[in-house]
């Protein structure tokens, strides 16, 4: 590290921008460690945010810092599995997967967790406070302070009140899609092949779901391309909806947001049934220009985790995972640094592992929106069964996932060519040809 460090004032062993899942994790684990960490967080939790779903896999990380027993008694839904539909399937007729069928090694619970965000984000932030972070809310971060190429500290502004200079030996960059460090380095790269875009509300009045799927997450496939609708139980009768379509199609519709909502549901059977006698209880709320890489995840006294590092499409309700396994690894190279490992390789040894986990994610939501039924067919296959439940589970990171991911993401990528290659193949009609994803690209 730069000699100069020792000159300066030291705020803490880790500063961390962002108090959401990602940036509370890493500062639970690093306070866990007998670490000084100080989390500045813009807004004042509770606050609203969308990704409600989340993978079993984050269970593990939830266990690790002991707030697993806090979501329990926080009551929030069960989530066993998960559903899809196909548009015109007649109303009832789904897929499902139980996530628990085939249980990860060390599973203590064959379910997952729906979360109302506020609530979620806000007791998880506590948790960090609780195990001896420092946590100030209502202060944001304006830049991330740099000597040469490491970086030093940042300065943050509280609204109307001080600014100041902060230091430590390393900043994480938890800010989610705001990307503190990328915006500022100019490393962030709007995906070329995605421009999704999400209508989404509380609901309250929607069709339960059917006898023994209650906690569910139901996905309905809209017959249209790159797009689907959610569909998640919350706690006390309310339901989390939304729709995610390429942001061209809605704009060609000249509709309202409410007019547009309206007319993808009524583009598939079961989400029409289940919406009959829904009432919106919140405003609507919308996220456009997302999914976007980053070039670079870590430099000298820099570590980016969570949305800040990569943003993927939400279909596999992927986020928290990403941003709890991020913070993860992000706490585990820091930590060694901390304790005299090389700083440079602690730090490529993390951007490896979750740049080759987001990468694999990436790659199978692309090939569902090139062939939604794919997966359908995948999973129906006692044969592959197993590769899509682990793949649901979450955390493609650790080398046996990867490799498991990588292999039924190749088998996936022949079978799409070979539909393509035969214009009589029953799955052409629902294919996005490569044609027509040029010119969406
Ligand atoms: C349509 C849609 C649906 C989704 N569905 C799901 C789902 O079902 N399941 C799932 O797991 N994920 C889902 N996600 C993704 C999920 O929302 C994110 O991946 C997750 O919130 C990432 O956590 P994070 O901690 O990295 O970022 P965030 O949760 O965004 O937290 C970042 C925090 O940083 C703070 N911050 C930002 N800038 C500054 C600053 N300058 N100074 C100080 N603080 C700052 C913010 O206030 C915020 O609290 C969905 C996303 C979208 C768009």
């Amino acid at each position: 590290m730069g000699s100069s460090s020792t000159e300066r004032p030291r705020d803490a062993d880790v500063i961390v921008i962002g108090g959401g899942p990602a940036g509370a994790s890493i500062a639970s684990l690093l306070a866990m460690e007998g670490r000084s960490v100080l989390v500045l967080e813009r807004d004042i939790h509770p606050r609203d945010h969308v990704g409600e779903s989340l993978t079993p896999s984050t269970n593990m990380v939830f266990k690790r810092i002991g707030f697993l027993e806090k979501m329990e008694d926080a009551g929030f839904v069960h989530k066993p599995g998960a559903c899809w539909t196909a548009p015109r399937a007649p109303v009832g007729k789904f897929i499902s997967i139980r996530l628990g069928e085939f249980p990860p090694p060390g599973a203590f619970q064959l379910y997952t967790y729906n979360v109302e965000r506020d609530a979620f984000d806000a007791l998880l932030l506590r948790h960090a406070h609780d195990l001896g972070a420092k946590v100030l809310q209502g202060v944001n971060v304006h830049r991330v302070l740099f000597e040469g190429d490491r970086a030093v500290g940042v300065r943050a502004k509280v609204a109307d009140g001080w600014e100041r200079d902060l230091y430590a030996p390393f900043v994480v960059d938890a800010s989610g899609r705001r990307c503190m460090v990328a915006n500022q380095l100019g490393l962030r790269r709007k995906d070329p092949e995605f421009n999704q875009y999400g209508i989404y509300s509380w609901f309250r009045g929607v069709e339960p779901n059917p006898p023994g799927y209650e906690g569910f997450l139901f996905l309905h496939f809209l017959g249209l391309e790159r797009a689907w609708g959610w569909q998640i139980p919350l706690r006390d009768g309310v339901w989390s909806i939304g729709v995610v379509t390429d942001k061209s199609d809605f704009t060609k519709s000249g509709r309202s947001h409410e007019e547009f909502f309206d007319s993808l549901v009524e583009r598939n059977r079961t989400f029409r049934h289940v919406m009959k006698g829904a009432e919106r209880i919140r405003p609507w709320w919308i996220e456009g220009d997302y999914t976007y890489e980053v070039e670079r995840l870590a430099g000298p006294g820099w570590v980016i985790v969570g949305d800040a590092a990569r943003f993927v499409d939400p279909i596999f309700s992927t986020g928290v995972d990403i941003a709890t396994y991020s913070a993860l690894y992000a706490f585990e190279a820091i930590d060694a640094t901390l304790k005299g490992a090389d700083e440079g390789a602690e730090l490529a040894a993390y951007e490896r592992r979750v740049t080759g986990g987001v990468e694999a994610w990436y790659q199978l939501i692309s090939l569902f929106y090139r062939l939604q039924n794919l997966f359908t067919i995948y999973a129906i296959r006692p044969r592959f069964r197993e590769q899509v439940v682990r793949i649901l589970q979450g955390n493609l990171y650790i080398p046996e996932s990867l490799e498991r991911a990588r292999e039924i993401i190749d088998r996936m990528e022949r079978s799409y060519e070979r539909v393509m290659a035969d214009p009589s193949n029953l799955l052409r009609p629902g294919a996005l040809d490569p044609a027509r994803l040029a010119a969406l690209r």
